[in-house]
Formats: structure tokens, C-alpha cells, sequence
């Protein structure tokens, strides 16, 4: 693990507006180990992250949170691999304390994040790429790795 122990204020990158950014290795990602497959050359699984903070339209302390890379995943209808590229950025409201999420929660359409220690980046990113990769990968219709070789197209 290359985690780095870095940790964040929240709140305060909100207040400041600051900018967290890094690369994440999803082969090395324990936590993504059971969604993305390790049957994929080299540097083709990394995702670009930037943490932004930034304030929701009501005014509230949120980071902005952006993801860019590709994720290599395992068909579940032909059980070969493909490479998902992931491109989305998430706007999420940060709130004090469970309570403060739930009123949060019932009032906005962006995802609530409590944030009452010093966030984890790298984790935070994972949190986020677990939330955007489908449960059941597959190629889109027609795509699939046909057994034997034949109907191989990409
Ligand atoms: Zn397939």
C-alpha cells in the first residue's frame, strides 16, 4: 500500500476553497480489489482525482469532487476484461455530525458527507469510484468476447 497519511480538513478546504489532486492506482486500491479486475496491463488503470472545495447553491460547505481515468472491470456476461473509463464529478455537502446529515440529507439532492475528523483523500476517492462503477459490469450489447475467439470486436 502507497497510501499516503496525509489527511484534510474538510470544513476548511471548503472555507479556503483549496485543491487536494492526485492519481490513484486502482490496481492498488484494497478496498477496490473486489470490483475491478487485476487482469489488466500496467498503467491502464489509474484515476486522475481533484478535491475541490467549494460551496453548494444554497451556500453550504461542500468539496466538489472530480474523477477521470479508466477502471478495468470484468464482464459479467462473458467474463473477459474491459476498461470502463470514468469521467464525473460529484458535488457533496459536508455536514457537522450524523443529525446534521440527515437534515441535510432531507433537504438536497447532493450526496451529505460527514466530515466531523480529518478526511482521508485517497479514501474519500475510493468511496466515490465504489459508488460509480456498475454492480453488474458488462460490455455494451454486441460487444461481448464470444467463446473461441469469433465475434471479438472492440
Ligand atoms: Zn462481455
Amino acid at each position: 500500500m502507497k497510501h499516503r497519511p496525509l489527511t484534510f480538513d474538510a470544513f476548511r478546504l471548503a472555507r479556503e476553497g483549496g485543491v487536494l489532486e492526485g492519481t490513484l492506482d486502482v490496481a492498488a486500491a484494497s478496498r477496490l480489489a473486489d470490483r475491478v479486475s487485476d487482469r489488466i496491463a500496467d498503467g491502464a488503470a489509474t484515476v486522475d482525482w481533484r478535491i475541490e472545495g467549494a460551496n453548494d447553491v444554497a451556500g453550504r460547505p461542500a468539496l466538489l469532487v472530480s474523477l477521470r481515468g479508466i477502471v478495468p472491470l470484468t464482464c459479467q456476461r462473458c467474463l473477459s476484461e474491459f476498461a470502463l473509463p470514468v469521467e464525473q464529478q460529484t458535488m457533496t455537502v459536508l455536514a457537522r455530525s450524523e443529525a446534521d446529515a440527515d437534515t441535510l440529507d432531507a433537504d438536497s439532492d447532493d450526496e451529505v458527507l460527514v466530515a466531523d475528523h480529518p478526511m482521508d483523500p485517497v479514501g474519500l476517492i475510493e468511496d466515490e469510484l465504489l459508488l460509480t462503477l456498475p454492480y453488474a459490469p458488462m460490455h455494451d450489447v454486441g460487444a461481448c468476447v464470444v467463446a473461441g475467439g469469433e465475434g471479438t470486436r472492440s
